[in-house]
């Protein structure tokens, strides 16, 4: 397996010169195109990997998944689904589109900023900076790591420069959808986004999603198993934003991309699997990490269609 990820690597190393790094948030321009990582654990216990995986970045929205299933163990499944939409937007992650409609639950979901900022107020805990410590805690449990922690400056970078994120919560607000203070809520969401995973993390916690919340480490369930069908269907539908129709063509696997780089896919029974490589489409997905899934699917025939 791990020939085949060097393969994999070689070959598509090529396609990140078609994408660029993200720069609307200035932190993130420094990230360098060539990296690239890729690192999968199987549910036959083994793991592999090739390139640079333990290179750190930063989630992104990759903390999506996280943020719904931290809400769905604090709220269950029927509160999240009345208070945030499930079904695809087909726009990009932070589109406003404001038509002078009444903004409803069903025009979001959470793999989008708006639903996933939605997410950070149906945390749970008395404060917002221990709703963000629970909410790290979960993301260290689902990756087997206690050191995950934050990194400072692209936290900063956002919270300095997220003004469209600023404009999405206060739709939010405008409309009822939340009801704290958005600059409390949008810090809540600015951290969360700047937590510092490598490929491995990913991996794992993408087989806590495949495994139905059993992690690769001690095999005592994080969550339930209803939990991970709820978030693995809408990671299919939302996961690669409006590229996720395109995405389920051709790698057909429930998968969530972050500007970060990094893209975690989950292959249901089978295996968690993390990708880094920092040059985005105009979507914001890893366009070199979208080439390996597609030549991994085909030759694993990871596809669950
Ligand atoms: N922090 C980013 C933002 O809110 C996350 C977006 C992404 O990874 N697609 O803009």
């Amino acid at each position: 397996m791990d020939e085949l990820l060097e393969e994999i690597l070689k070959e598509c190393t090529v396609f990140s010169k078609e994408g660029k790094v993200a720069s609307y948030i200035p932190e993130l321009a420094k990230a360098n195109p060539a990296d690239f990582g890729i690192a999968i654990l199987s549910s036959d216990g083994r793991f592999s990997r090739a390139g640079d995986c333990g290179k750190v970045f930063t989630i992104q929205s990759i903390v999506k998944p996280i943020l719904l299933l931290q809400a769905l163990m604090d709220n269950g499944v029927e509160y999240v689904r009345a208070h945030v939409g499930v079904e695809a937007t087909g726009k990009p992650f932070d589109a406003i589109n404001y038509t002078e409609q009444t903004l409803l639950s069903d025009h979001i979901n959470p793999m989008v900023n708006m639903g996933a900022i939605a997410m950070c107020t149906m945390i749970g805990g008395a404060s917002y900076e221990e709703r963000f410590d629970r909410l790290l805690e979960l993301t260290r449990r689902l990756a087997g790591n206690d050191k995950i922690g934050l990194d400072e400056k692209v936290y900063q970078s956002e919270k300095r420069t997220g003004n469209k994120n600023r404009a999405l919560a206060y739709l939010l607000k405008t409309y009822g959808m939340i009801e704290d203070d958005v600059e409390q809520v949008l810090d809540c969401y600015f951290r969360a986004c700047s937590i510092q995973v490598d490929c491995v993390d990913l991996a794992h916690i993408g087989f806590a999603l495949a495994s139905h919340g059993r992690p690769a480490q001690d095999g005592e369930r994080i969550f339930p198993s209803e939990y991970a069908s709820y978030v693995n269907a809408i990671l299919m539908t939302c996961g690669m934003y409006d590229g996720s129709g395109d995405f389920a063509v051709k790698v057909g696997v429930p998968a969530k991309s972050g500007v970060g780089g990094g893209i975690m896919a989950v292959v249901p029974t089978r295996m968690g699997i993390g990708i880094f490589s920092p040059a985005l489409d105009e979507k914001g997905n890893s366009v070199a990490g979208i080439r390996a899934l597609e030549a991994l699917s085909r030759k694993l025939y990871l596809s669950i269609f």
